[in-house]
């Protein structure tokens, strides 16, 4: 078996890896795609301590960083649950099962979509899902947020301070934000709200965003807006649907929960990342609740280390 198993490999997979080969732990990653959501990123401007980079290079990297150990590293794999045998078991889809005295779960989260035409095609030349990564570079530029939850709502405040204009378009009648962020978002005046919103298409030149369409769902008109960016708030996923039927305890939002050590319901087994109840989701926060959780796996192996 494993001393430690690590489930995912984006930032908060590598960062876990490492921290426990550097304790000498027998440590294995076992991920469906090394890098995970970085590996789908453009620009990275808020990496500290790296002015500038791009999601592959930062892949290649922390996947040269984890291969300076002795870690063996299992691409192209899901896991399907967690059990507890002798050790704790790991089924694969491919039927399969790895076996560890504790297990990290990073296996990060996934944006909704909004499955309208022109979305993917223009995913990271103006269609943009993170307001902290993306906002800065959409400086003075007109955009759209999609969604009028917490998250959309929250984002167009924060995008209402670099970009020149943001409008949110919310499917419903009604916002679904706290009231607090609405009367704030009302309160600025380059904020248009527009209700009962059916984005229908993202419109650009070939090479960038130009805008979207966008149907009136009472009166059924259609409607274009110009645009450099569209950020799309409708929802981040945890990636944890394998683990609902099992004893690791998940949110209301289907994240982990876990402790200040990244410690999960399940004895000796931690997470970290994105997948978790964590406050917020960016790339350095993955690394360092991947550290968390390693260290915290080690003190529990030093504790059960007879068992
Ligand atoms: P992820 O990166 O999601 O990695 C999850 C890993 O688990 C992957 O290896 C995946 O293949 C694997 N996995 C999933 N399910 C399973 C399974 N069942 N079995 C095995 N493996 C599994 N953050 C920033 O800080 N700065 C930015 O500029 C930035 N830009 C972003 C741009 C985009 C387009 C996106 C989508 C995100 C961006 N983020 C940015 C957010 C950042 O990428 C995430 O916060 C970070 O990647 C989370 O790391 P993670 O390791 O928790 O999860």
């Amino acid at each position: 078996p494993f001393d430690v198993l690590v489930v995912g490999g984006g930032p908060a997979g590598a960062s876990a890896a490492i921290y426990a080969a550097r304790k000498g732990l027998n440590t294995g990653v076992v991920a469906e795609r090394f890098g995970g959501q970085v590996a789908d990123t453009l620009a990275i401007e808020n990496f500290i301590s790296v002015k500038a980079t791009e999601g592959p290079k930062l892949v290649a990297q922390l996947e040269e960083h984890v291969k300076e150990y002795d870690v063996d590293i299992m691409k192209g794999q899901r896991a399907a649950g967690i059990a507890r045998g002798d050790y704790i078991e790991v089924p694969l889809e491919s039927g399969a099962t790895l076996k560890a005295k504790s297990v990290i779960m990073a296996t990060g989260a996934r944006w909704r979509n909004m499955n309208v035409p022109g979305e993917q095609e223009y995913k990271g030349k103006g269609v943009a899902y993170c307001p902290h990564c993306d906002g800065p570079l959409f400086k003075g530029k007109p955009v759209a947020v999609i969604g009028g939850g917490n998250s959309g709502i929250e984002a167009a405040i924060d995008l209402a301070n670099i970009t020149s204009h943001v409008t949110v378009l919310e499917f419903a009648d009604t916002l679904r934000a706290d009231e607090v962020l609405i009367r704030k978002a009302n309160s600025l005046p380059n904020i248009t709200i527009i209700k009962n919103a059916q984005t229908t298409e993202v419109l650009g030149d070939g090479q960038r965003v130009t805008g979207l369409s966008y149907t009136d769902r009472v009166s059924g008109e259609q409607h274009q807006v110009d645009l450099a960016g569209i950020f799309v708030q409708i929802g981040l996923i945890p990636n944890s649907e394998f683990l609902k039927e099992t004893d690791v305890q998940l949110s209301r939002f289907g994240e982990i929960e876990v402790d200040k050590h990244g410690a999960t319901s399940m004895s000796g087994v931690y997470a970290a990342g994105d997948v978790t109840d964590s406050a917020f989701k960016q790339i350095i926060i993955a690394m360092g609740s991947g550290a968390t959780a390693s260290l915290g796996a080690f003190d529990y192996l030093i504790r059960h280390s007879d068992e």
